[in-house]
């Protein structure tokens, strides 16, 4: 080996990127498509690739972070007055050889960093991305999408910040020669937040405005009545438990079985009893289901 060889490629790396337009597709939704040279380099894995963004510090300076490969203990170490805000979001679609990306964002108002950056943000704006590296030979990781091979049934649950992901699940289904039986329930802000969605024969979509209710309370009630495969009657698996005030709820599986797979991602004490409802009543075998918080009511988890 040359003694000059370049070191191997990151799974995920940074990219410094400028904001080109943002354009509503719902009342709380906006799509901002950001731009650079470098997101030629960007790659996406699933449609729920997760993505960190950065964005100015309260100063309003734009993020100039480093990519070392301790960064997150050393972002961890930074005063939170200083450094710039870390959000986890979803690549909705990737056009590398263009150098944009989409990213859509819900506007839920001016309280927390990201949410208030997006509601300002005007065109020319710069952030930066930690986001798969097209160089990267292998799989990096970072989504949980995982359906099997041949699956039969799906069930979806989500709210409106996982909506991106289940945008691009449904598109990714409906280019399938047979797409599962899918059954869709996605709790949003208010009738304004429907939006188009790929579809076929075998997808019924629920939209679930939740007005002026608590976060949630409509994801729950369609785990009650969704409709789950019938299982064998064995003991109720026990349940970790998981505050979701101070962790992040994320309990998922690649499964094998074809007959089944859920995915529900949102409010993380609605999703946690999501979790409590499928697995120790209605006996959904956990191996089928990834259950993930993507916020939490009155919480910031970074
Ligand atoms: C894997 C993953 C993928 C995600 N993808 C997306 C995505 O594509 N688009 C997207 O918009 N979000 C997405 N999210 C959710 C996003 O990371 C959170 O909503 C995040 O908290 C927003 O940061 P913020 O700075 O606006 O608010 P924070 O500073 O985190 O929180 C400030 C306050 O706002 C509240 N809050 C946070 N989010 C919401 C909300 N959506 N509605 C109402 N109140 C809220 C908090 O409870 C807190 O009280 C994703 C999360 C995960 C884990």
């Amino acid at each position: 080996m040359s003694q000059h060889a370049s070191p191997p490629a990151s799974p995920y790396r940074l990219f410094d990127v400028a904001l080109k337009r943002k354009a509503p597709l719902s009342a709380h939704l906006w799509r901002f498509t950001f731009e650079g040279p470098e997101v030629s380099q960007m790659a996406t894995l699933a449609p729920d690739q997760r993505i960190k963004i950065f964005f100015p510090d309260p100063q309003g300076r734009p993020p100039a972070m480093a990519l070392a490969p301790d960064w997150y203990a050393r972002y961890k170490k930074q005063d939170v007055e200083t450094r710039p805000p870390m959000r986890t979001y979803t690549i909705r679609a990737l056009r590398a050889q263009d150098g944009e990306v989409d990213v859509d964002f819900v506007l839920h108002g001016e309280t927390g960093p990201a949410s208030t950056w997006a509601t300002r943000a005007r065109p020319g704006e710069r952030l930066q991305i930690m986001a798969p590296n097209a160089a990267f030979e292998g799989d990096g990781g970072g989504y949980e999408w995982k359906p099997p091979q041949g699956l039969k049934r799906l069930l979806l649950i989500a709210d409106e910040t996982a909506l991106p992901a289940v945008a691009g699940i449904l598109e990714g289904l409906s280019a399938l020669p047979a797409p599962p039986i899918t059954e869709a329930f996605v709790e949003i802000p208010s009738v304004d937040d429907m939006i188009a969605l790929a579809t076929w024969p075998g997808l019924s979509i629920e939209w679930m405005p939740r007005n002026l209710d608590a976060p949630g309370a409509r994801m729950l009630g369609a785990a009650q009545r969704a409709a789950l495969p019938t299982t064998a009657s064995k003991a109720a698996p026990i349940l970790a438990e998981v505050n979701v005030d101070e962790a992040i709820l994320w309990d998922v599986s690649a499964p094998d079985d074809a007959g089944f797979y859920g995915w529900v991602a949102g409010e993380a004490a609605a999703v946690l009893a999501i979790r409590r409802l499928l697995i120790t009543e209605r006996r959904v075998d956990k191996s089928s289901l990834n259950l993930m918080g993507y916020w939490r009511e009155g919480r910031v988890l970074d």
